[in-house]
């Protein structure tokens, strides 16, 4: 899916339709020590009950996020195109 560098689109922080800068979201790095990972490594090691094992369906292809940059205000806002897509989004230059 190729999107357009610039497009205009509805700013929520201007109220009106304005020009937009279009950019790809990185993924930060991940945290080993959340509290979520620290719960289930417990569980793993065995502290708690048996754990049970919960199968995830399969889903086909991800949500694509993009930033868009509000050219007036400078404010960003984060939207996904579309439904599930296998190809990642790129820009036109
Ligand atoms: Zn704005």
């Amino acid at each position: 899916m190729k999107i357009e560098n610039e497009i205009n689109t509805y700013c929520p922080y201007c109220q009106k339709h304005t020009e937009h800068k279009v950019k790809t979201i990185s993924k930060g790095p991940v945290r080993g020590l959340g509290w979520h990972t620290r719960s289930h490594e417990r569980k793993i090691h065995g502290y708690t009950s048996s754990v049970s094992v919960r199968l995830k369906p399969k889903k086909l292809g991800k949500k694509q996020a993009v930033l868009l940059e509000c050219k007036v205000c400078k404010k960003s806002v984060q939207r996904t195109f579309g439904a599930r897509a296998k190809k990642k989004i790129e820009i036109k230059r």
